[in-house]
């Protein structure tokens, strides 16, 4: 039989790179509770409906990408490809329309959908997110991308650009929207059936495509901006005002739309300029407004982001900087048989003072065990032998230094600490 694997483009997140992504989720708790957010954490599986209306049949996401399946009740389900909805549908489920609003909210968890897999692009794969519901100041907006510039730099990602647009909302878009549809009318029959798809649905997304050969076409389709009504341009010259106020620097991308229908007003992506081709976007979000409405609920403004976590640690991968998983500080050597307990018992002992502390099991002989020893990276070896049991001694050896000292198992603590200790301050 050949071996199991795991389902394809599904991976397994390993012991070395765990302590990068730790560390990228401490610092997105970090910088959402400095601005007031709390977490939330929604179910993995959703009705399908939700993000079918949400998200909008037409979109890649919805008509290719979803894990659905019928339960064993008849429902059909769907494992979420993006949690903005999900958020919304807790929003008012749980009645925090009912609260002061805003109501910050963050959420970090798997997200899931069908795609090819690549370097970048995985079947389940991770997002930070954040959403401000219930306030259509745009001063939501730059705290919102404020704050994913803020967990990148903090999480040391660097080489990132905002880019930054504004699609208009209800008012607007229409115009818009047929403005575009002139524009690639006279191209569309040579532009394949995709492209038509979208020429009819959302031609919005025409502006997304890969195809180089229509290249040319999309370069000089009309901007979004030149089609904002008053109060949309109000907005947009606003969220450039105040990210101009607190220093994030952004280019604006008039190309930039979002595959998700509900977006309004502001969109912006955080691209990292040396991961290669459509993977080189690390996250990004928008302006919601329309999407409460979707769901069968009073219209509410809401604005947020959604973070590729796999895509920041792949970034961090490729400069370097990712995260060492901390080894342990002291290893403990039962170097015969009859020392086992006695290593337990010591073990335990140092966990208690708070020593990261592993004990070499397995009958080998004590250069064996040294060199696991060795391999842990582990500061501080004790060693149980023979003659230290018949003793009640043990022996304390500093790894960096190489020096070796007897003393009394009692001590045996104490001593290991201060090398431990040693070795933090390289003294
Ligand atoms: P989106 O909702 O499509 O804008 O996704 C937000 C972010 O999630 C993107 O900018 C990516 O960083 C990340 N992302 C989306 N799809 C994938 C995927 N298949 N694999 C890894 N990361 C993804």
């Amino acid at each position: 039989m050949p071996p199991l694997k795991s389902v394809p483009g599904m991976r397994d997140l390993l012991p070395h790179a765990l302590p990068t992504w730790r560390r990228l989720r401490g610092l997105a708790e970090d910088v959402a509770e400095l601005r007031g957010y709390a977490p939330i954490e929604t179910p993995i599986l959703e009705p399908t409906e939700l993000f079918s209306r949400a998200v909008g049949e037409g979109t890649d996401v919805v008509d290719k990408e979803m894990y659905t399946f019928t339960d064993a009740g008849g429902r059909s389900v769907t494992l979420r490809p993006e949690a903005t909805a999900s958020v919304t549908r807790a929003y008012f489920d749980a009645g925090l329309h009912q609260q002061p609003q805003p109501v910050r909210l963050y959420y970090w968890g798997p997200t899931f959908r069908y795609d090819r897999p690549q370097a970048g692009r995985y079947r389940q794969f991770f997002q930070f997110g954040v959403e401000a519901v219930g306030e259509a100041d745009p001063g939501l907006d730059v705290e919102v991308i404020e704050m994913g510039r803020d967990w990148l730099d903090r999480g040391g990602v660097t080489g990132v650009s905002v880019e930054l647009n504004s699609i208009g909302d209800a008012t607007c878009r229409p115009a818009y929207r047929e403005a575009l549809r002139e524009h690639f009318r006279p191209h569309i029959d040579a532009m394949g059936p995709v492209a038509q798809r979208r020429f009819e649905l959302n031609p919005l997304r025409l502006l997304d495509s890969k195809d180089p050969a229509a290249e040319p076409v999309v370069s000089a389709a009309p901007s979004p901006v030149d089609f904002l009504c008053d109060a949309c341009a109000e907005h947009y010259a606003a969220v450039k005002a105040g990210l101009d106020a607190v220093g994030v620097e952004y280019r604006e991308n008039p190309r930039l739309v979002r595959g998700l229908d509900y977006y309004t007003r502001t969109a912006f992506e955080y691209w990292a300029e040396d991961l290669q081709g459509a993977q080189n976007a690390l996250g990004g979000g928008g302006r919601y407004d329309g999407l409460a409405e979707v769901l069968g609920h009073p219209p509410t403004p809401a604005v947020g982001f959604a973070m590729g976590v796999d895509r920041a640690v792949l970034a961090l991968e490729r400069a370097g900087a990712t995260v060492p998983a901390p080894p342990p500080q002291v290893y403990v050597i039962p170097a015969v048989v009859a020392a086992r307990t006695r290593a337990l018992d010591l073990a335990g002992a140092l966990r208690r003072v708070g020593l990261r502390t592993v004990v070499g099991f397995g009958e080998r002989s004590l250069k064996s065990h040294m060199r696991s020893a060795q391999k842990s990276g582990a500061p501080c070896v004790v060693i149980i032998g023979a003659q230290e049991l018949a003793q009640g001694t043990a022996a304390v050896r500093d790894m960096v230094k190489g020096e070796q000292t007897e003393v009394n198992i009692e001590l045996a603590v104490v001593a290991a600490a201060v090398v431990v200790e040693r070795a933090r301050l390289g003294s």
